[in-house]
């Protein structure tokens, strides 16, 4: 998996004090999409063993203490996403105390296929469905348009 940006301290992607992680890889070509620099699935950085240590060493920081993580995009969820983002949501809650992880998605919730199902379990908050531009209200909060929806699973 590649990713485009890490923020190790983040307060705009979700509710608390955050490490926010932009993956690479998005197949959705939303219009009006903020984000087109991370569709190809080869663009920025790789993700490496040692910023995925990284981030589980940032989410146990005592000092600045986060709430949990954000995985956004790209699409966290793109099949090719899938194992790197499974191993890591599965050391945060084994390894990293009481905390979140919230995820946007350009999947809907109901047509995952089993392996992006896989990941669900480790999921707090899940914002699904593609940016719709005619439906796009930059008062809505933690989503772009009034089609995606915001799960709560816990
Ligand atoms: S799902 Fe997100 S990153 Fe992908 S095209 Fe749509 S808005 Fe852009």
């Amino acid at each position: 998996m590649n990713y485009h940006r890490y923020y190790p301290v983040d307060v705009v992607n979700g509710e608390g004090t955050r490490c926010t992680l932009f993956v690479a890889g998005c197949v959705h070509q939303c219009r009006g999409c903020y984000n087109k620099s991370t569709w190809a699935l080869d663009s920025g950085l790789l993700f490496t063993q040692s910023l995925e240590d990284q981030i589980i060493k940032d989410l146990q920081d005592t000092e600045i203490k986060r709430q949990g993580l954000s995985l956004s995009g790209g699409d966290p969820l793109h099949p090719q996403n899938v194992p790197t983002i499974l191993k890591l949501v599965q050391r945060i809650k084994s390894e990293c105390d009481n905390k979140d992880i919230w995820l946007w998605t350009g999947y809907k919730l109901d047509e995952l296929i089993a392996e992006q199902q896989a990941v669900i379990p480790y999921i707090d908050v899940l914002i699904d469905g593609k940016f719709e531009q005619e439906l796009a209200d930059p008062r809505l909060l933690w989503r772009g348009s009034s089609n995606q929806v915001i799960y709560r699973f816990k």
